[in-house]
């Protein structure tokens, strides 16, 4: 291990026992989410600056796999093992998310029907414990139970310090097919024709209305066999403008360079930065977009919603649905919100204990995310996601954590075994780290929009171009 990281570590151990001592709180102090849910107060709590814990510690080509700090964002991440021709199995589509908030997120990608959560592919997590104790967990040595357990814990287990990553080659390119569907129930039959078939290296769906959906599916490769498109510059398209169009025009093949294809949503996050033009009084068209490219990517659009704290004006909401439930998400999608696109991904469950995880199931089974982002037609996004919430209460399927949860703390233990995690925490003596309901919840306090305020930040580093109100990248 390097130095600076051991370092660190020892760092942390001691100031995790001090805090323990004095049965305080704990809060991260790290230097960026791609949550959404609003931030709130801390209390009394004893911060820990995670903020220096962003370094790789080490790659190991031949036995594939790479060592990090959970602070390492995903384009930092690729840039290190793309130099051994080698990448991740699961590659969260934005950039800047961390691994060590992918893992305790519970992200997944176009590639998780395959593989899983990018937890999946997690090889061993070196952690520090509530009082400081550091250990090193595997998915067969004695902390089994917490390697499994942590993912979707959102840090109320343990503090990861490393996290150890298998990796696979990487190929130059990713050759994209790209097929329209007329309705919900033909996209989500053909991602399960492919998912059966597994002949491909990544799946994802797109719903652009009642009536018009695509498939994309995509194949890793050396070889440009079509022509090539790339979306990560701010000249190329934003890639939901192009899904829609080319699927409207009845599919076609193209090539997208790998860099490229992984972080295809960053210009715009999804589409919700198409919501940034009204705000500069223009419309979204492909000068504006350019233009605007600089603040929305992803990075700026995430300061820019927490600065405004508009978040309860949006419905942001991942589920992981049994796949003949999906369609209840799609309905009630219909019937009110008409929210568009909607992005579908297959996943596979899991059946280790990772009991807090949105595809923990009893069986091994493919499941639909269904994510819904945007504003809905209603007015009322609070309403519609605690009616979403409300749909699948009663179902196994579960949403992702990292966006507004309104659940009532009654109702979110009828969805996770909260014994099996009371029994952990105290194992683990994780008592100094926020609980997970505690952590996940939004209050109704959190309903205090800064629009001007944040509007001004963000147009003063439009209009300026460099990094001056949030001072970083
Ligand atoms: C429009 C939209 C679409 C999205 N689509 C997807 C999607 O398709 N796939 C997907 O995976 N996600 C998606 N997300 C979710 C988002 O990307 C997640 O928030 C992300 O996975 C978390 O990464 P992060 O690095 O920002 O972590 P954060 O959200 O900041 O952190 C996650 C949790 O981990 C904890 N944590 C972080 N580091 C540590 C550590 N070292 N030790 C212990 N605990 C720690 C944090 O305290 C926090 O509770 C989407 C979000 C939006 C807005």
């Amino acid at each position: 291990m390097s130095q600076t990281h051991e370092a660190k570590v020892l760092k942390l151990q001691a100031q995790l026992a001090d805090i323990f001592k004095e049965s305080r709180a704990v809060r991260f102090k790290r230097s960026s989410t791609n949550s959404t849910r609003q931030r709130v107060a801390g209390g009394n709590a004893a911060e820990i600056d995670l903020t220096d814990l962003n370094e790789i510690v080490g790659l190991d080509s031949a036995a594939r796999y790479i060592d990090i700090e959970p602070g390492v964002p995903m384009d930092a991440l690729i840039a290190a093992t793309l130099q051994a021709n080698l990448m991740p199995l699961v590659v969260p589509e934005f950039p800047g998310i961390t691994a060590g908030g992918a893992v305790q997120g519970g992200a997944l990608e176009s590639s998780s029907f395959k593989y899983g959560q990018l937890n999946d592919t997690v090889l061993e997590y070196e952690m520090l414990l509530g009082d400081g104790t550091r250990i090193v967990a595997t998915p067969d040595n004695e902390y089994a139970d917490l390697f499994h357990g942590i993912a979707t814990s959102h840090g109320s287990l343990s503090l990861v310090t490393r996290i150890r990553l298998k990796l696979e080659p990487a190929t130059k390119y990713v050759a994209l097919d790209i097929r329209p569907y007329g309705s919900a129930a033909a996209v989500t039959e053909a991602i399960q024709t492919h998912t059966k078939e597994n002949a491909v290296d990544f799946i994802e769906g797109l719903l652009f209305s009642e009536t018009l959906g695509a498939v994309i599916t995509g194949r890793l490769t050396d070889k440009a066999e079509h022509p090539i498109r790339r979306f990560g510059r701010n000249i190329d398209p934003w890639y939901h403008r192009y899904m829609h169009q080319t699927a409207a025009e009845g599919g076609k093949s193209i090539t997208v360079p790998l860099v490229d294809y992984l972080f295809r949503y960053d210009k715009g996050a999804f589409w919700m930065g198409e919501h940034l033009f009204p705000l500069f009084g223009v419309k979204s068209n492909p000068v504006t977009r350019f233009f605007l490219a600089p603040i929305s990517r992803t990075r700026k659009l995430y300061d820019g919603l927490h600065a405004m704290n508009v978040q309860h004006e949006y419905v942001v909401q991942d589920f992981y649905m049994d796949w003949n439930d999906a369609a209840r998400i799609v309905n009630y999608n219909a019937s009110g919100p008409k929210i568009y696109p909607v992005w579908m991904c297959p996943i596979k469950s899991v059946t280790t204990p990772q009991k807090l995880s949105s595809h923990y199931r009893d069986g091994e089974e493919m499941l639909l995310n269904v994510g819904i982002y945007g504003q809905p037609a209603t007015g009322n996004a609070v309403n519609d996601t605690i009616n979403l919430e409300k749909l699948i209460l009663n179902l196994p399927s579960r949403k992702m954590l990292y966006a507004q949860t309104f659940y009532s703390q009654e109702d979110f233990w009828t969805k996770y075994d909260q014994d099996w995690y009371s029994g952990l925490r105290t194992k683990y003596k994780a008592a100094p780290f926020r609980e997970l309901w505690s952590k996940i919840h939004t209050p109704n306090s959190a309903f205090k929009s800064r629009r001007v305020r944040g509007f001004i930040q963000v147009a003063v580093e439009a209009l300026w171009g460099k990094n001056v109100v949030w001072g970083r990248k």
